[in-house]
């Protein structure tokens, strides 16, 4: 993980307490704190708060929906207590605590799907018209389903059509959601390309969640934008209480939304409890022969040329190969038309949903290891995660909490692991930095002695 480019100019940083050197332990080099806390620990300590606050949105929106979250929030509470000064110094409890987040990670994200569901019915694959908006119309950006489907009701019958951006595009799976005929389709890709698509937006747009990008200095569309409970920026509008009245009034105040006459269609719904009803057809694919092997390409993206690696290796992929994906990474490769593994009708492309529906991947794992009766770790099955903020951090920790192991991550190494940490997680868990293409690929990819790899 070391290189020049990547190289961690302050190995250590705490500065939370009386005893904390001037400008915070660590600042001037200190490779250990006054109170005796290594850089190790406190890089894992980072690294237990980073995954508590993955954990704090999933857990939101569970609770919101009436979720049962005491489980979490006592693992919240005591992850918050465990990194307190002078309370513990343990590298090996600092693993116990990191799989103890994990493991609630996976009971929270489990809990958030199954509310999903009940609130919203289980997904279904649909095609979504993309880039396509016309009329007075309102852009939902964000993860917050719950607030999506009050929207819809309070618009229901108004003249207004709701689009969906970046991590909303899933909502078009759920048949309590699309069967309000205004939900239209989505604009845009990830939540990074807000700025210009925003400004190219004219309707009125409500940010429901993260990620959302600061305003430019230039940006014309700050009176337009709504901020949505915890989500906000100065000198942004603000619903409160749910009361969608204001949003609406200025909706059709604004004249019709123009310049968005794209012909093109993505696919979305592909949630894993659809997609389990396809098990017999894949586990005879997979017996066959005629399904090679599954990659996970998922997570979240950020803006750049290292995120195109996840374009390319999905082109790169041969056609008896299955793409599952998450997130708002998927833009990278999602306008592509993968078609289906040979004659099963079974698709090439599965978009299981948004960040927290990743937990969907372990349970097709789950069920394939069952029905093939392989163990997790012989499963035809890579993954390869592109890794942004917090959330992808918890989801990282619930997997390694599982047992998965041969994991993939990129673009970037993340700057809160130092080498010890890392060498921890590659001999444990076998977790890897992406690399190039051609080379992944060589070594993930099962050989064939019929097919050309
Ligand atoms: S907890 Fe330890 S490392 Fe952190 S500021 Fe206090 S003395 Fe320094
Ligand atoms: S998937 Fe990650 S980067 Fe993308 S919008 Fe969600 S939280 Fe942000």
């Amino acid at each position: 993980m070391s290189t020049d480019k990547n190289k961690i100019t302050l190995p250590m940083f705490c500065n939370q307490c009386g005893l904390s050197a001037p400008n915070g332990c660590g600042s001037s080099g200190q490779d250990q704190g006054t109170c005796g806390k290594s850089d190790t620990i406190a890089r894992l300590q980072d690294i237990l708060i980073f995954g508590i606050k993955g954990l704090a949105a999933y857990r939101e929106h569970a609770r919101e929906l009436g979720a049962d979250t005491r489980p979490v929030d006592d693992i919240i509470a005591e992850t918050l207590y465990f990194t307190m000064t002078n309370v513990n110094f343990s590298f090996d409890l600092h693993i116990e605590q990191l799989m103890k987040v994990g493991r609630v990670g996976v009971e929270v994200m489990n809990l958030l799907s199954d509310a999903h569901t009940q609130a919203m019915g289980i997904p279904t694959p649909v095609k979504v018209s993309q880039n396509k908006a016309e009329g007075h119309a309102i852009l939902v950006t964000g993860h917050n389903l719950t607030m999506l489907q009050k929207l819809l009701a309070a618009t229901e019958g108004k003249g207004i059509n709701v689009y969906t951006h970046s991590e909303m595009l899933p909502a078009h799976g759920y048949p309590e959601l699309r069967r309000h005929a205004h939900l239209k389709g989505n604009i845009g890709g990830a939540w990074h390309d807000q700025n210009k698509l925003f400004s190219a937006f004219s309707g009125t747009i409500i940010a429901s969640t993260n990620c959302l990008a600061p305003l430019k200095k230039n940006a014309n569309y700050a009176n337009r934008l709504y901020g949505y409970k915890i989500t906000s920026i100065e000198g942004i509008k603000h619903i409160e209480n749910d009361d969608f009245a204001p949003l609406i009034a200025q909706t059709l105040e604004l004249p019709p939304v123009t310049g968005f006459n794209v012909e093109h269609h993505i696919t979305t719904g592909h949630h894993y409890k659809t997609i389990l009803t396809l098990a017999p057809r894949v586990v005879e694919a997979v017996q066959q022969g005629a399904l090679r092997q599954f990659f996970v390409i998922a997570g979240c993206d950020s803006p750049g040329s290292a995120g195109d690696y996840y374009r390319k290796l999905a082109q790169s992929l041969p056609d008896d190969c299955v793409i599952l994906t998450t997130s708002c990474g998927k833009f990278r490769f999602n306008d592509l038309d993968f078609g289906t593994i040979g004659n099963t009708g079974i698709p090439r492309f599965l978009d299981l949903g948004q960040c927290n529906d990743s937990i969907g991947a372990v349970h097709l794992a789950l069920a394939l290891s069952q029905a093939l009766n392989l163990p997790l770790e012989q499963l035809p099955v890579r993954i390869v995660l592109s890794w942004m903020e917090q959330k992808a951090v918890i989801i990282l920790l619930a997997l390694f909490s599982l047992g998965i192991k041969n994991i993939a991550i990129g673009p970037k190494p993340p700057q809160f692991l130092n080498d010890g940490i890392f060498e921890f997680l590659a001999q444990n868990f076998n977790l890897k930095m992406i690399g190039d293409v051609e080379t992944d690929l060589q070594e993930m990819l099962i050989k064939r002695a019929d097919k050309a790899a």
